[in-house]
């Protein structure tokens, strides 16, 4: 029966401590949630700049309903591209200094448009290892071959790149790293990409609001000018606080993806109300130094005390700058231990295990909000010093 091997195979999740449960909050999503009746202070949450919650950003969502309806009643090619949607779309290529964009529901959806229609059966897509699971599943999707470099390994890479006689060649990468937190080199990596004619295709999900000039994200941390064979991906339900995803880049990219990019194609557009809370989402980025300024703030606060707790208890910090700040654990059992403790403290700190990450590197992952106090981190501190 195929329902017994289910069952032993959720069984075998409960022995290695990987059977995963959702929680439902009782509040709205923030640095302080409701669970079980319980406040609980987060550090779960990917609003880094802490918009989600924003004033502006709600009334701008209940007026886009108000003007474009609830929902957009098609997908964007056949009718369910309105006005909202194109302004948006407008708005962040200006933003981001690239010629075009284009909008998702999601970010998983935009990465698995994008590789696919680029490449293909007997093309390379050259992938760093810890490339998150959208950018792995696009891959398989597209049925080019998949060569994995070792985390941030551009000297491996560049070996690759030599020794490949692909027609077609992509480069695929997290801008910063989801689980680490760490970033790419995106600067090698576009000379990487210039050398051997192969696609860049960055997904920016982590540093778009949070880095660069006026949160404009990765390229503009790294000051790089607009390539043509560079595409970037981003997502707007983390920093920009609302929820969907965009594709930039060149002009001709993005004609090939309204007509190719399957998920794009055969999906429903987003409510246009997301895209009218979007527009105001991009405004409080610009408008948000002052919000960027105290996250830096409580990274650095953060750091400054992690790093001798985790030296005293044999954890790893990750070489991180950004707000995902892991401390790693290894073992499962151990990480799992630490998150409730903390949680009978009343913080709630998800504890990360495999296959998110690899084996033997269990970790707590901390993530910083603009929304959240310097007393808020010092709590978080204290809790971790108090852990048996
Ligand atoms: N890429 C990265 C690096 C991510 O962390 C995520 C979200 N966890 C996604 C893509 C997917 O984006 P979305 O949540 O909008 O589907």
């Amino acid at each position: 029966m195929v329902f017994d091997e289910l069952e032993l195979a959720l069984a075998e999740l409960d022995r290695a401590h990987l059977r995963r449960h959702r929680r439902v909050l009782e509040s709205p999503a923030g640095p302080r949630v409701t669970v079980e009746g319980r406040r609980l202070l987060s550090f779960c949450s990917n609003d880094y700049l802490g918009l989600a919650a924003h004033p502006e950003l709600i009334a701008a969502l209940a007026e886009g309903a108000r003007g474009w309806g609830a929902g957009s009643g098609a997908s964007a090619l056949l009718g369910g591209h309105l006005v909202p949607h194109e302004a948006l779309e407008q708005r962040l290529a200006g933003f981001l200094g690239l010629p075009r964009a284009l909008t998702f529901t999601t970010g998983y959806l935009a990465n698995l448009a994008v590789t696919p229609a680029l490449v293909g059966r007997g093309d390379e897509v050259f992938a760093d290892r810890l490339n998150h699971a959208s950018l792995i599943d696009a891959v398989v999707l597209s049925r080019a071959r998949h060569r994995r470099y070792p985390h941030n390994d551009s000297a491996a890479l560049e070996r690759l790149l030599k020794s490949s006689t692909a027609r077609r060649k992509l480069i695929l990468t997290d801008s910063v790293f989801s689980m680490d937190g760490d970033m790419a080199a995106l600067d090698r990596l576009l000379v990487l990409a210039e050398e051997h004619d192969a696609w860049l295709v960055v997904d920016d999900a982590h540093g778009f609001g949070v880095l660069g000039q006026e949160g404009r994200g990765a390229l503009s941390h790294f000051g790089l000018q607009a390539s043509p064979r560079l595409v970037l991906m981003g997502t707007l339900g983390k920093a920009a606080g609302v929820g969907g995803a965009f594709v930039a880049g060149d002009e001709r990219v993005v004609e090939w993806l309204i007509s190719r990019g399957r998920s794009y194609v055969f999906s429903t557009a987003p409510p246009p109300a997301l895209a009218a809370a979007l527009l105001m989402s991009i405004d409080l980025i610009e408008a948000g130094e002052g919000r960027r300024q105290h996250l830096q703030a409580l990274i650095t606060r953060l750091r400054g005390g992690l790093a001798p707790l985790a030296f005293r208890r044999g954890w790893r910090l990750a070489d991180s700058a950004g707000p995902i700040q892991p401390l790693i654990v290894g073992d499962t059992g151990k990480a799992l231990e630490l998150s409730a403790h903390l949680e009978r403290l009343g913080l709630w700190v998800p504890a990360i295990r495999p296959p998110t990450v690899p084996e033997g590197s269990s970790r707590l992952r901390i993530s910083l909000s603009a929304a959240h106090g310097e007393s808020d981190v010092d709590t978080l501190l204290a809790a971790l010093e108090a852990a048996p």
